[in-house]
C-alpha cells in the first residue's frame, strides 16, 4: 500500500503547474539576449550591438503563478568560417531539439531577409514570430512588416514587441504560458538562471570589453575565471594577436580600467576584480581551445 503523506504535509507544489521549455532563435543581433533579460526581470544574457556575442546557450527562468518557463537563448545561426562558427552553430541546432515553444525573433528595423526565411525552415511548424524593435516605428510600418510575414511556412502565431522598452512582451508571455504543457517544476522557485556565477562575471567582462572597443576585436576576444577566491576574482582576456592586447589594455590601461569599473558596478560590494590579459594565437581556430573555453 503506498505511504500516506504525513499529515499537515504542504499540496505538491506543481500539482496543475504548466511549465517547458522556450527557445529564442533568430538572425545574430535581432534582439534575442535583450528580449530574454527583459522576460526574465534581470540580466541574464550578455547584449551587444556586435553580432554573434552570445556564445554558449544561456537558461533564463520565469516564473508567474501557475507556470514556471525556461528560456534559452541561442548563438545566432551563420554560415560558420572557423571551429568557434561551427560550434555556435551545433549550439544553436542543439537548443532546438526537446523544446516546447520555438520563438523566431526578427528585427522590425532590419527587413526581413533570406537569412530569417532560412531559420524559419529549421523550425518546423508551431512557432511563434516575435517581431522585435517595434518602438519607434509606427502601426502602418510594422502591419506592413507583419504582412510580410505572413507566409512564413509553419508560423503559429505573430507578436510585435519591444524587448527594449517591454511593450508586447506581456502578452508574449501569457501566450507562450498557454502552449506550455502540464509538467514539473524545473528549477527551484526564485532561480532566475543557470548561469554560474564564474561564467556570468566572465561574460560581463567581454560584454563592457564589446562595448567599449570598437574594432574586429569581437570576434578575437575570450574571456576566463581563473581565480575564484572570494572577494578576490581575476579573470583572463585572450586575445589572438600582441596587436590587440594594445587595444584591449587602452593608453596607459585605460580600457582596462574602464572595463574594470563597469564591470565592478555590477558585483556585490567589496568584489576584488583582477583583470589580466594573454595572447592565444588563433584560438578561435583551433577545435580544442574552443572546447576548453566551454563555448
Ligand atoms: P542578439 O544577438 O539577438 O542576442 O541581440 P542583442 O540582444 O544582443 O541586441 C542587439 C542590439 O539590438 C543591441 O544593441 C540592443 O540594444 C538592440 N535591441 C534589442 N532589442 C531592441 C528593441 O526592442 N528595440 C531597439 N530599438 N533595439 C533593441
Amino acid at each position: 500500500m503506498p505511504a500516506e503523506p504525513p499529515a499537515g504535509a504542504p499540496p505538491d507544489a506543481d500539482a496543475g503547474l504548466r511549465s517547458g521549455f522556450v527557445t529564442l532563435v533568430g538572425r545574430p543581433n535581432v534582439g534575442k539576449s535583450t528580449l530574454l533579460n527583459r522576460l526574465c526581470g534581470t540580466k541574464v544574457s550578455i547584449v551587444s550591438d556586435k553580432p554573434q556575442t552570445t556564445r554558449a546557450p544561456v537558461r533564463g527562468i520565469v516564473e508567474r503563478p501557475g507556470a514556471q518557463l525556461v528560456f534559452v537563448d541561442t548563438p545566432g545561426f551563420h554560415k560558420p568560417m572557423t571551429a568557434l562558427g561551427e560550434r555556435l552553430n551545433a549550439a544553436a541546432s542543439d537548443a532546438l531539439a526537446d523544446v516546447d515553444v520555438a520563438c523566431l525573433v526578427i528585427d522590425a528595423r532590419a527587413g526581413t531577409g533570406t537569412g530569417d526565411r532560412w531559420v524559419a525552415q529549421r523550425l518546423g511548424s508551431g512557432y511563434v514570430v516575435v517581431l522585435n524593435k517595434v518602438d519607434g516605428l509606427t502601426h502602418g510600418v510594422v502591419l506592413r512588416h507583419l504582412a510580410e510575414l505572413a507566409d512564413l511556412p509553419g508560423a503559429e502565431s505573430f507578436f510585435p514587441v519591444s524587448a527594449r522598452t517591454g511593450a508586447g512582451t506581456d502578452a508574449l508571455l501569457d501566450h507562450l504560458i498557454e502552449r506550455m504543457p502540464a509538467g514539473p517544476r524545473y528549477f527551484p522557485t526564485g532561480t532566475v538562471s543557470d548561469v554560474d556565477d564564474e561564467t556570468r562575471v566572465a561574460e560581463l567582462v567581454r560584454e563592457q570589453l564589446l562595448a567599449i572597443t570598437r574594432d574586429e576585436l569581437p570576434y578575437s576576444i575570450a574571456t576566463r575565471v581563473t581565480e575564484w577566491d572570494w572577494p578576490r576574482i581575476r579573470v583572463e582576456i585572450l586575445v589572438e594577436r600582441d596587436s590587440q592586447k594594445g587595444i584591449v589594455i587602452g593608453k596607459g590601461g585605460g580600457v582596462l580600467k574602464q572595463v574594470g569599473i563597469a564591470v565592478r558596478r555590477q558585483l556585490p560590494d567589496g568584489c576584488h576584480l583582477e583583470l589580466a590579459v594573454r595572447v592565444d594565437r588563433n584560438w578561435q581556430h583551433r577545435a580544442d581551445r574552443v572546447e576548453r573555453l566551454g563555448y
